[in-house]
């Protein structure tokens, strides 16, 4: 297993999220990535590698994925806020105010605050001044580990990086998520010559970014075990009706399961994402790897033990697919490091 790991990932460090009413710290740290990385070297999974500093194509590739104008606008959104007020510097960009069905997409506004609420969908992901870095740097990441598979130079990857991806889409942040991670890799495999790609998204929370992304394309199947949205975060996807549009129609597969669910269910809708992968023909695999199922996350559902993923990790590799591991999210931060490379060696890294 060859990992990609993002240097610039403490960059971004936000301070608060909105919960109930109340600002709280922030649940994704940098001691997460830190703790993976940590048991990474201590198991020695295979080659560490940070991505070069000017990957070939980086800009093109987030091109594909995400539109001009949010682009532009994350790329410079701190630089704003500061100059609105230079106090601004001590405290992180939230949104407060969102457009409703039937209000104006199609017309950016000048404020900012307006346009913080047009490209996001939650007050929990704050943009600091390093945002913009950490996830460029994480994008980096991502397509450099699917060109590396997309080569064969090695048959599976390992994107590490923060802040995480799958709930980003292609016009908007949320759920700590800027540049949908697994979304670019993804694309990266498809340029690299991959027919149908498969990605499959084990983390807690529904992959609403990346489900939008490819909702109506035939060649990306998405498939998501998550918590049910009626109960859990994000909400308003995640449903099990929701099966791909347009060309891209049957090719989208939700798998929700109530809060408290343990492994044995779990795994029951892991082995059904799985064989719909078969029956799909993918011929590359992407993972978008939370290890927020696990029984002790502070701000999850799902009752998975640390053993538990080692099992998850052998039943991906019976895909026996070319295979891109992407980090998502797992805030219980003492496990997360053993939790994550469990599932990575349960592989067969
Ligand atoms: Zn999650």
């Amino acid at each position: 297993m060859l990992t990609l790991h993002n240097p610039l990932h403490h960059l971004h460090q936000g301070r608060h999220e909105m919960f109930r009413g109340r600002l709280v710290p922030c649940h994704e740290t940098p001691q997460r990535l830190d703790h993976v990385l940590a048991e990474l070297q201590r198991r020695s999974l295979g080659p560490l590698r940070t991505p070069a500093d000017d990957v070939e194509g980086l800009d093109a590739g987030l091109a594909q994925i995400h539109s001009p104008r949010y682009l532009h606008f994350i790329e410079h959104a701190w630089e704003e806020w500061i100059a609105l007020d230079p106090l601004n510097a001590a405290q992180d960009a939230l949104p407060s105010v969102w457009p409703a069905p039937g209000m104006r997409f199609d017309v950016l506004p000048d404020s900012f605050a307006a346009r913080m609420g047009l490209f996001s969908f939650d007050a929990g992901t704050p943009l600091t001044a390093g945002s913009w870095a950490a996830a460029h740097a994480g994008a980096a990441c991502a397509i450099t580990a699917a060109r590396e598979v997309a080569s064969q130079r090695v048959r599976s990857a390992f994107a590490l990086s923060r802040p995480p991806g799958h709930h980003a889409g292609a016009d908007f942040f949320g759920g700590y998520c800027f540049l949908n991670n697994a979304a670019l890799a993804a694309q990266a495999l498809r340029d690299g010559g991959a027919r149908r790609v498969a990605v499959l998204d084990v983390d807690y929370h529904h992959g609403n970014g990346t489900q939008a992304i490819f909702y109506e394309r035939s060649d990306v199947l998405t498939v998501s075990v998550h918590g049910d949205p009626r109960t859990e975060y994000p909400f308003f996807l995640g449903h099990a009706d929701e099966r791909g549009a347009g060309a891209g129609e049957g090719c989208n597969l939700n798998l929700p399961l109530p809060r408290g669910t343990g492994f044995v269910r779990w795994r029951e809708a892991l082995h059904c994402g799985l064989a719909a992968i078969r029956a799909f023909g993918a011929d590359t695999l992407v993972v978008s790897l939370g290890v927020d199922t696990f029984e002790g996350d502070p701000i999850s559902g799902f009752l998975l033990r640390g053993p538990d993923y080692l099992q998850v990790g052998h039943d991906i590799a019976s895909a026996k697919l070319p295979t891109v591991f992407v980090f998502e999210g797992g805030y219980a931060v003492d496990e997360v490091g053993m939790n994550t490379v469990n599932v990575l060696e349960g592989f067969g890294a």
